[in-house]
């Protein structure tokens, strides 16, 4: 199957981390025969460097033509003082509004070889998804900063807005991965808890109660046999760290979102761990991880790549409906880490003292998932 994959490789480590989900996705086309053409386009910091706009008008055409997107990390402490429009985020939020992608898809998976990367001391089975509306609320609402001429006092404000048609949107998502995962669990593990937990602040702020109204709606409308909580979002926030297996599908508005799965990548070990699929209506898809450009170790070749290869994953099985590939990859990441290679955000100190991991920089961690895919190893 020919398709044709958008790539940003970003700011910072985004180059480093996309060559190897590349390689990743070249492993999987010579496996399963397939042939993915790659269109190489800017956005953020490089963007604003080569074409003086983070968001430049052919980024946009060649995101819409495309099968699927992959997106490294954009942003960077040089471009940190320009104004608000000439920023890095600010091309990572119009791509995101320009291809309509209202849902991000966070999976949060601990893998079995990394229960000691992980902060809690019994950490259980940690599987959950957050979805997390994506273009709405205070990253896109009404805002201002604006100075009181007789009092000299400065005022900043936002406004987080959310129409019942944006929250019926992404609420069916929720749902409909909800009945997915239950579907794949099935009746062997029917003890696993499975649902919608739908988090809000709807003891303080009106948008959050229109948020429950409709999550509750829709449910009743469409959905009546997947289960349903709701949960404040102070409370989830306790709750993903003091009892993170309780949770299956997590839905949640932009904000709450963002920092709930920042929160939550802490338990996989890694925010290098932590994969992500922004979708629109008609399925497209921009795949990126969690992570951001961390230009703190850029350059060096020691970055996790996994959660861009994980990204690649989730691109197989979404956008190309290649369930066997996607599969080919996580299974192929999850050897390489029981193998005990780890970068080295992922080495944990009993490993460390006892020598049982090797540490490996991010080119050769690409290596080795794409040479078990291959079937090499
Ligand atoms: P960050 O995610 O870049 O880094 C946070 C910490 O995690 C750093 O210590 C970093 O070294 C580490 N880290 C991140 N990814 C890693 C990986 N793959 N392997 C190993 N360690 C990794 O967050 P930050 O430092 O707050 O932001 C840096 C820049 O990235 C900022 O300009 C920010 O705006 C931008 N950012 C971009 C995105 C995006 O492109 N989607 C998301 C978040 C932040």
């Amino acid at each position: 199957m020919v398709k044709q994959i958008a790539v940003i490789k970003g700011d910072g480590i985004g180059p480093e981390i996309i060559a190897e989900a590349i390689k990743v996705l070249e492993a999987v086309a010579d496996k399963f025969g397939h042939s993915f053409e790659y269109n190489y386009v800017l956005l953020g910091g490089t963007a604003i460097d080569q074409e003086g706009t983070p968001l430049p008008a052919e980024t946009i055409k060649a995101c819409k033509r495309a099968d699927a997107v992959l997106l490294g990390a954009v942003g960077g402490p040089k471009w940190d003082f320009g104004p608000g429009h000439m920023r890095p985020e600010a091309g990572l939020l119009g791509i995101r509004k320009e291809l309509g992608l209202f849902a991000n898809i966070r999976p949060v998976k601990l893998f079995n070889a990394l229960k000691d990367a992980c902060p809690l001391k019994d950490p259980g089975e940690i599987d959950l998804v957050i979805v997390r509306e994506l273009i709405g609320g205070a990253y896109y609402g009404e805002r201002k900063t604006y100075i009181d001429e007789k009092t000299a006092v400065r005022t900043a404000y936002d406004t987080m807005a959310y129409s019942d048609f944006e929250i019926q949107r992404v609420a069916r998502v929720a749902f409909d991965l909800a009945k997915k995962r239950a579907a794949a669990v099935g009746a062997a593990e029917s003890g696993r808890p499975l649902g919608v937990t739908s988090v809000d602040k709807a003891n303080v702020l009106d948008s959050s109660r229109l948020w429950r109204e409709i999550v509750a709606k829709v449910r009743m409308e469409d959905y009546p046999n997947v289960a349903l909580s709701d949960m404040l979002v102070d409370n989830a926030a306790m709750q993903l760290i003091r009892y993170p297996s309780q949770f299956d599908v997590i839905v949640t508005e932009n904000l709450f979102g963002d920092i709930l799965s920042d929160e939550a990548s802490m338990l996989t070990g890694s925010l290098g761990m932590l994969p992500s699929a922004s979708l629109n209506e008609s399925g497209v898809g921009l795949y990126e991880p969690c992570h951001g450009s961390a230009p703190d170790i850029a350059g060096r070749d020691i970055a996790n790549p996994l959660a861009a290869i994980l990204s690649v994953a989730m691109l197989l099985e979404i956008s190309f409906n290649m369930s066997r590939e996607a599969r080919a990859v996580e299974n192929a990441v999850n050897a390489v880490l029981e193998q005990g290679y780890r970068t080295v955000d992922i080495v944990f100190k009993s490993e460390a003292d006892s020598n049982s991991c090797e540490v490996v920089k991010c080119s050769e961690m690409g290596d080795l998932v794409a040479k078990v895919i291959a079937g090499n190893s």
